[in-house]
């Protein structure tokens, strides 16, 4: 999807948020142009729901088969009672809507284990798990399908936020390690707090959004975890185990780093961390120049201005331009760009 141009509405819209520094007009661009797959619409996803779509989230898909119910809504806000026994996805999608007209909406009535949504997130940016199900199957098809997952939970003790990014950023650390344990499906009445679950899925729209905008996120290499009762906040940090066998040496995710690794090999690239401003746009313009239009360039820079200018520049010369990587190794950043086709 390329980089469009904010409307008069847009800019109306999002105004508040564009002016801070920290997401500009690039950051709100990133927003709109994302696509975010969200797994269960119940109360987490209520909250992470209305804020991403008030945010300006582009392309929103909801997974969800539940109903809409009269006890649940005390935790599910982005439900009405008029909508009691309605499709949760419906519901939720008719809201966005009220709170922002021009998300795209896909509503998935839809069992998670549906073999149409384990293909969709393949053409997603992001996957937010906010299910009761609680399957640590989705960290490895996010990590096959190199799409970095985001998931919560709450229960009666309390809830947490975490992020597993081992599909796109190296030395990333899985569900698995994180102690994330599978769940599998839930028949009895789960008690906890609606208040609880709104703040956990309201953290995860947050980073999930600073993720798409290149802003990071505080859930790389920490877990999150919220206690509702003495009101206790805190970040537990998060490494590998030996013998993972999802992100350990020889793992899934090394496999996924070599295929990534060697689609870089063969993808045209530019490294202009030795330049400044403005010869760092003028290497990367001639070359662009140099390859056919819609042909993917990746190029390497250093923070600061080089990030500020070079990708400023290239949207305003109608390139799609992606969400800056970070590369903790280097200390540098990874853009990837493409000129339009017509
Ligand atoms: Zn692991």
């Amino acid at each position: 999807m390329g980089a469009a141009v904010l409307t008069a509405e847009q800019m109306a819209r999002y105004s508040r948020q564009i002016i801070l520094k920290e997401i500009g007009g690039i950051g709100q661009r990133h927003l709109l142009d994302a696509h975010i797959m969200v797994l269960g619409v119940g109360a987490l996803g209520a909250s992470a729901l209305l804020y991403l779509g008030g945010a300006g989230v582009g392309r929103l898909t909801l997974v969800d088969d539940a109903r809409v119910a009269d006890s649940l809504l005390p935790g599910d806000i982005i439900h009405e009672r008029i909508h009691a026994g309605q499709p949760v996805v419906y519901s939720a999608k008719q809201r966005i809507h009220a709170v922002n007209p021009e998300v795209e909406i896909s509503a998935l009535d839809l069992p998670l284990s549906d073999d149409y949504v384990i293909d969709k997130i393949k053409s997603v940016d992001l996957v937010l798990d906010l299910s009761a199900d609680l399957s640590l199957k989705w960290d490895q098809v996010c990590i096959q399908q190199r799409v970095p997952l985001f998931s919560g939970w709450v229960d009666q003790h309390g809830g947490w936020a975490a992020a597993s990014l081992v599909g796109v950023e190296s030395e990333a650390v899985c569900m698995r390690c994180q102690g994330i344990k599978q769940r599998g499906n839930v028949t009895a009445i789960e008690p906890f707090s609606g208040l609880l679950a709104g703040m956990v899925g309201t953290v995860l729209a947050t980073e999930a959004c600073k993720w798409l905008m290149g802003l990071g996120t505080g859930l790389r290499g920490q877990r999150w975890c919220f206690s509702p009762f003495d009101t206790a906040f805190k970040a537990y940090p998060v490494e590998r185990q030996g013998d993972c066998p999802v992100c350990s040496k020889g793992s899934v995710a090394d496999k996924v780093v070599e295929d990534r690794q060697e689609d870089d090999a063969g993808a045209a690239c530019i490294d202009i961390t030795t330049e400044q401003c403005p010869m760092t746009f003028v290497k990367v313009k001639l070359k662009l120049e140099s390859m056919p239009p819609g042909q993917e360039l990746t190029i390497r820079l250093n923070g600061g201005e080089p990030l500020h200018n070079v990708p400023l520049s290239l949207v305003d010369e109608g390139c799609w331009v992606s969400s800056p990587m970070a590369d903790d190794q280097t200390g540098t950043f990874i853009l990837k760009t493409r000129r339009p086709t017509s």
